[in-house]
């Protein structure tokens, strides 16, 4: 139907008949001469319809809406001077249309594309228009680099793609499944898989040697920006390997992805264990853009004389007092600021925040009086104040403190406006503790399938589960976790003694996982593997900012799909056949 995209029209077209398909992204009547901007899935061309050049087009143009279907027939000629549009690809040149067709009309846009203040509900709800904007096909044409990127790299590295089965049985990821019921097996569910986790370990068993899949994965767990309820990942399995291996594959395939889609990124990346991820930075998933670290003064605060921080500073292992230095702060916050940082710790748990300010004449403060002034001169000496110099202190049980003081961080620095945008720091976050303690109950950190830390007679060695590490690693990009992965257990009896640490007993675990633990029985080689979120990848390349942005057909923050209505009622006859009755409550 056409000749050239609108994108490819240009001055060296200029003198030719040329034939344009789109839809009109807008239309100006200059007395006489109409003009339309023609849009296809790239930029824009300047039509113009003049009837001293065809009468029949004038006429045709005359009825044009915004968003009608169009293809025009004219000649390519240069824009008259001072006329350009030096921001187009195509704004030299204008096509003097003889020719116009209405292939289709369309009704008036429910919502101004590529307006980003419109309500999100209706732009969801038109989605198929909100992705008819150059913004969106640009994000989807760099997601399909990416994905280009994923399967070159890894065809050559000798990985199979394979697929796994979407109806299956619940996996071990941790978050609550979506089911599926059974017509033909009554009262049965099938699970969808929340990553394909198992069966990739199945496929080593089976020899496949390097395994990936760009897969589906379903969690049904709240959402934020960066969650949706079904996403893309890339997942990997390798066998024969070890930690190494692993990072090394995922360095080359990180480096494909963002090489491919125009940016240069360190070949290798840092690394930093998760103990000192957590203490200097409060988070698993440390924003190293800047830098703001946390310094340990429990030390300092035991010897005070205030009882609270004492008492704090007694149980070393399980609570921190932490130290957080913001550089030149006394000048940046006023005095009410400060205090309402104590209102935004607190959202998070924490019982209030104590600070120093650094003054020519030495630290002040409402603590100070708790403290002799060699304790004093301590901290300024492990914080490095310098006059001017603000230090926050978080003290409590150690999780809190990491937590809310992580979020402090980062609220800092976005206060502070010292995030550099336009740069990608990533960092390998290494060994995780294998097991934590949450209420009362030991749960595994990654999942029950990751190879803990053994000594050198390759067994479980511990005084305290806690201090358990695993052979496991995120990739965290600006604050963002990208993947993670682990080696995995392949041998019976470790695996049996991490599912009795996590009071997992051997019916269960047969119930839930049995066909993995028998297939661990025949011949299973050391293995591991990662898997990357693609659309955390995509979003964070594409400088977007949220998840829903890069995913064609996204889901709302409660999980609804306002496009298709679902999820919606279905009639009582599908519900019998599934051998379903809905009991109507009054919630
Ligand atoms: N299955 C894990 C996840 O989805 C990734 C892995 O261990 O490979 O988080």
């Amino acid at each position: 139907m056409r000749t050239h995209y609108c994108t490819e029209v240009n001055e060296n077209l200029i003198g030719q008949e040329v034939k344009v398909a789109g839809w009109v992204s807008s239309r100006r009547d200059h007395g006489g001469v109409i003009f339309i901007d023609l849009r296809d899935k790239d930029e824009v061309v300047q039509l113009v319809c003049d009837p001293a050049d065809s009468i029949e087009a004038h006429k045709v143009a005359d009825e044009v809406r915004d968003q009608y279907v169009l293809i025009a027939k004219g000649k390519v000629r240069p824009r008259g001077e001072g006329l350009e549009n030096p921001r187009l690809k195509t704004g030299k040149v204008e096509i003097v249309v003889d020719e116009l067709i209405i292939e289709n009309k369309s009704l008036p846009m429910p919502f101004e594309l590529g307006d980003e203040k419109v309500n999100e509900e209706i732009r969801l709800k038109y989605r198929y228009l909100e992705l008819r904007t150059q913004k969106s096909y640009n994000i989807f044409k760099l997601r399909s680099k990416a994905t280009m990127a994923t399967r070159n790299t890894l065809d050559k590295l000798g990985f199979l793609e394979v697929e796994t089965p979407v109806l299956t049985k619940s996996t071990p990821e941790g978050a609550r499944d979506y089911l599926v019921p059974s017509r033909v097996h009554a009262g049965e569910f099938y699970a969808l898989p929340q990553s394909p986790q198992l069966f990739k370990q199945l496929l080593m068993v089976s020899g496949f040697d390097r395994y990936f899949q760009i897969a589906k994965c379903f969690r049904d767990e709240d959402l934020r920006a960066d969650r949706q309820p079904e996403f893309t990942q890339i997942d990997i399995e390798m066998s024969f390997c070890d930690q190494e291996d692993i990072i090394k594959v995922s360095e080359e395939l990180v480096n494909s992805i963002f090489n491919e889609c125009g940016y240069e990124i360190p070949e290798k990346f840092e690394r930093i264990s998760y103990s000192e991820a957590m203490e200097k930075y409060g988070s698993d998933k440390p924003d190293l853009r800047y830098d703001l670290a946390m310094v340990d003064v429990i030390d300092i605060f035991a010897k005070c004389s205030n009882e609270i921080f004492s008492s704090i500073a007694k149980e070393t292992k399980k609570n921190r007092i932490k130290a957080l230095k913001v550089p030149n702060g006394d000048n940046i916050f006023s005095k009410r600021e400060m205090k309402r940082f104590e209102d935004y710790v607190r959202k998070f748990g924490a019982k209030g925040l104590g600070y120093f300010q650094m003054k020519p004449e030495g630290l002040k403060g409402p603590l100070t009086k708790f403290f002799e002034q060699s304790e004093l001169d301590e901290i300024v000496a492990r914080c490095e104040l310098e006059v001017g110099d603000v230090v926050f202190f978080g003290a409590g049980d150690r999780k809190l403190v990491w937590d809310y003081m992580g979020r402090f961080r980062i609220h800092l620095a976005n206060l502070m406006n010292i995030v550099p945008e336009d740069q990608f720091k990533f960092v390998w976050v290494m060994d995780f503790p294998m097991f934590e303690i949450e209420d009362g109950r030991t749960k595994a950190l990654h999942h029950p399938f990751t190879m803990p830390k053994l000594n050198s007679e390759g067994k479980l060695e511990f005084d305290d589960v806690e201090d358990i590490n695993s052979i496991a690693y995120d990739l965290v990009l600006n604050g963002v976790e990208l993947g993670g992965g682990s080696i995995r257990i392949h041998k019976e009896e470790i695996q049996k003694e991490v599912f009795k640490l996590l009071g997992i007993s051997d019916e269960e675990a047969q119930e839930k996982f049995g066909f993995l633990l028998d297939a661990l029985k025949f011949g299973a080689p050391p293995h591991g593997g990662i898997a990357f979120g693609l659309d955390r990848i995509v979003m964070l390349l594409t400088k977007a900012s949220s998840i829903r942005e890069v995913i064609a057909f996204p889901k709302t923050q409660k999980a609804q799909c306002l496009l298709t209505d679902a999820p919606s009622p279905v009639d009582g006859e599908q519900l019998r056949e599934l051998s379903i009755r809905i009991r109507k409550t009054n919630i």
